[in-house]
Order: C-alpha cells, then sequence, then structure tokens
C-alpha cells in the first residue's frame, strides 16, 4: 500500500523538557512538537544529550529520528512509550534506566500533559 509522505509544515509548536540523566549520559533536552492543524498529537521529537559529537548523541538521535517517522506514521503516543520504557542500561538518577527509557516515558508524559489542557 502506498502511503502519503509526511510534509512537516514550516512550523510546529513544541515544549522543550531538561532532564539530568546523570554522569554516564549527562543533560538530556528532549523536545517534544505537535502538529498546529488538525490531529493535535505529537508529530517530532528532537533531542540533544550529553557532549554535542559523541556515540550517545548519535544513538539517541537515530532513535529521535525513528520515534519521529512512527508518530508521523501513525503509530499511537502510547505503543511508541512501550517499546522504549523498561530498556535499561545503567541507574540513572530520577528513577529512568536508559536515555531511551528517559525518551519513552518524557514523551507519554509530555502527551498525557498537552491531552489535559
Ligand atoms: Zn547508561
Amino acid at each position: 500500500m502506498e502511503r502519503s509522505k509526511y510534509e512537516r509544515p514550516d512550523s510546529l509548536i513544541g515544549t522543550t523538557i531538561k532532564e539530568d540523566l546523570g554522569p554516564n549520559h549527562g543533560m538530556l533536552y528532549l523536545t517534544i512538537n505537535y502538529s498546529t492543524g488538525g490531529d493535535p498529537g505529537p508529530v517530532e521529537v528532537l533531542a540533544h544529550i550529553g557532549k554535542a559529537g559523541g556515540c550517545n548523541a548519535a544513538f539517541l538521535e537515530g532513535i529521535t529520528r525513528l520515534v519521529s517517522m512512527s508518530l508521523q506514521e501513525g503509530i499511537p503516543v502510547s505503543r511508541i512509550s512501550h517499546a522504549l520504557k523498561g530498556i535499561i542500561c545503567c541507574p540513572l538518577p530520577g528513577g529512568h534506566k536508559s536515555p531511551a527509557d528517559a525518551l519513552g516515558t518524557i514523551l507519554e508524559e509530555g502527551y498525557d500533559e498537552q491531552k489535559a489542557r
């Protein structure tokens, strides 16, 4: 089945959440961008973590590109969050289990917060 490719508008409305992921990973800045018309759900996730150019940052960029694509293809936030939550690498502040787990949790919480407005 041929699907229409998502066309990103010039502007989206977003929220950036800052989360300390401890000495192994550094500070995470996660931006969740929402569609401005029609479906109000998130359509794009951008992340900046730790030192610029690090392997950690490159890996997370790969994950966020796949998360954004999944959102644009209509996969529910709950399914994406469920796939990411519970991935474990090392003990982190804030109860997170890994940067992927933090991404899944923050995406879900951010979306719930957006829906509550
Ligand atoms: Zn870790």
